[in-house]
């Protein structure tokens, strides 16, 4: 096991269908982009990328959004991997996500595709 499941994460593109875990283990459940405060996102940004670095051993810039939902949805240790949270939405953080984007706080992008989300 290398910690990811089917998707390529190099190919930036193509996100996969999320598959249903069921996983579930936080309060925190929000209903739109704007219950997600944008400290939080970025501080998830972050902490995305510090997981990958830890779990991956390369000096990567960047945290797919799938990575974030991991850390939002309190499950930082399925960095790396694609899983869906009931809690934490896959819209609602890529709504967040453009949200940020748009207004200068985060770098890339919102299209559906992995993201490459970093803080500018
Ligand atoms: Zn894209």
């Amino acid at each position: 096991m290398d910690g990811r499941n089917a998707v390529n994460l190099l190919d930036r593109h193509q996100g996969p269908d999320e598959p249903d875990t069921g996983t579930t283990s936080t309060t925190f459940a929000p209903r739109k982009a704007a219950d997600i405060p944008d400290d939080m996102f970025i501080n998830a940004v972050n902490q995305a990328i510090q997981t990958r670095r830890a779990k991956e051993g390369i000096a990567v810039t960047w945290a797919t959004r799938w990575d974030v939902e991991a850390v939002l949805a309190g499950h930082p240790e399925q960095v790396g991997e694609v899983h869906d949270y009931p809690t934490m939405p896959s819209n609602l953080v890529l709504a967040k996500a453009r949200k940020m984007i748009l207004k200068g706080k985060l770098d890339g992008c919102y299209c559906g595709c992995r993201g490459d989300l970093r803080v500018p």
